[in-house]
């Protein structure tokens, strides 16, 4: 079959036949990896590595740490603010969707200030908001984006202008499949389990000046504590990061991020040109701002919609029911989804189309 969840999604194949012949022994050690202890040499090199590695894929500026936490997109959504907004306590935001909303409505809760700058809300996210007034260091410790929105199907491809305020980047849904530059960044950080490897690992890249010791806030978000510990303040998902490791071997095979960007955006291409010209399927997204990731479609008819999806399930095309938000179907083409798999999803669009 072909998974197009939009996560935790489909993972390449010769990872999970390497995970599985290693499982029983890591290494010859006749211990699972799920039973060596993360203070073990045995471990070491394999988080060094997997740092080492996401440094190389990534071309991380020396300046910048490689933190691995546990809580997902959602748990950054509470530790940047009071990490990072220690100055002004007031935060800037693109409200680009449902994520960029959830993490504004963490950092207020917590009693951050934050500023929606612009918001595409009333266009129903189907394009990207942007500032229209400049904005300034002196006012916001930070402006936070969502680079892809999983849900609308929407992505930055350019990043939007923040003059010399600290950009974070929420990249969970195209964490290494599409290239940014880090530097433009303060901070990034995004779960691992769409493009990179198996939930439970939340990869953060911070900028050096921004890790100060913060008080009174909890030690499993704390990124000083984390730096001091290499990312072992307690017990780290061994298995995870053993997984997303072999996940990071297997996209340097590929090109590293500029190959599997040109992948991505063949697999793209071949959808979107797809429903472009479909006289049943379309998808509204303004078309400089759509993802290569996730890419939501309807026919406008959600009897249809429901009918396609049950006949592509039956076609083991799985997982293309759209969020309950958007409705309608969505593909998610993360890094492991092999273009015959869009292929496959095309031709099956095509033949449902003749059929109706
Ligand atoms: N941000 C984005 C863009 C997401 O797509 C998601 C989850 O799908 C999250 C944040 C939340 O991530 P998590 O489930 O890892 O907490």
């Amino acid at each position: 079959v072909y998974n197009f969840a939009a996560g935790p999604a489909t993972l390449p194949d010769p990872v999970i036949k390497q995970i599985q012949e290693e499982l029983p022994s890591i290494n010859g050690s006749g211990m699972s990896i799920m039973e060596i202890s993360h203070r073990s040499a045995l471990f070491d090199d394999i988080i060094n590595a997997a740092e080492q590695d996401v440094r190389e894929l990534m071309h991380v500026p020396d300046n910048y740490h490689v933190l691995f936490f546990q809580g997902g997109g959602t748990g950054q959504f509470a530790a940047v603010p009071m990490n990072l907004a220690t100055n002004h306590h007031k935060i800037a935001l693109l409200d680009s969707g449902h994520w960029a909303t959830k993490a504004g409505d963490e950092a207020t809760n917590l009693g951050y200030q934050v500023d929606v700058l612009a918001s595409t809300k009333d266009q129903h996210y189907q394009a990207l908001p942007h500032a229209n007034t400049p904005i300034s260091a002196q006012d916001y410790d930070y402006l936070h984006i969502t680079t892809n929105n999983t849900i609308e199907g929407t992505a930055y491809h350019e990043l939007p202008e923040h003059g010399d305020v600290t950009l974070v980047g929420d990249l969970s849904s195209n964490f290494m499949a599409e290239n940014y530059n880090v530097s433009d960044f303060g901070l990034i950080f995004g779960g691992v389990q769409k493009n990179l490897g198996p939930a439970g690992v939340t990869l953060v890249i911070v900028r050096d000046d921004l890790v100060k010791p913060v008080e009174h806030i909890p030690s499993i978000l704390n990124y000083n504590l984390f730096v001091k510990k290499n990312s072992m303040y307690n017990t780290p998902p061994v298995f995870n990061i053993y997984a997303t490791g072999l996940v990071l071997k297997w996209l340097k095979e590929q090109g590293g991020i500029e190959g599997i960007e040109q992948v991505n955006r063949q697999k793209a291409a071949l959808l979107y040109d797809f429903l472009d010209d479909s006289k049943l399927f379309a998808n509204h997204i303004k078309p400089s701002d759509r993802s290569l990731t996730n890419v939501p479609f309807t026919t406008g008819d959600a009897a249809v919609d429901k009918e396609a999806i049950t006949a592509a399930t039956d076609a083991g095309l799985m997982n293309l029911k759209g969020h309950r938000s958007v409705g309608g179907l969505r593909a998610s083409l993360y890094n492991a989804m092999p273009l015959a798999g869009v292929q496959a999803l095309v031709d099956f669009l095509h033949n449902f189309e003749k059929q109706h």
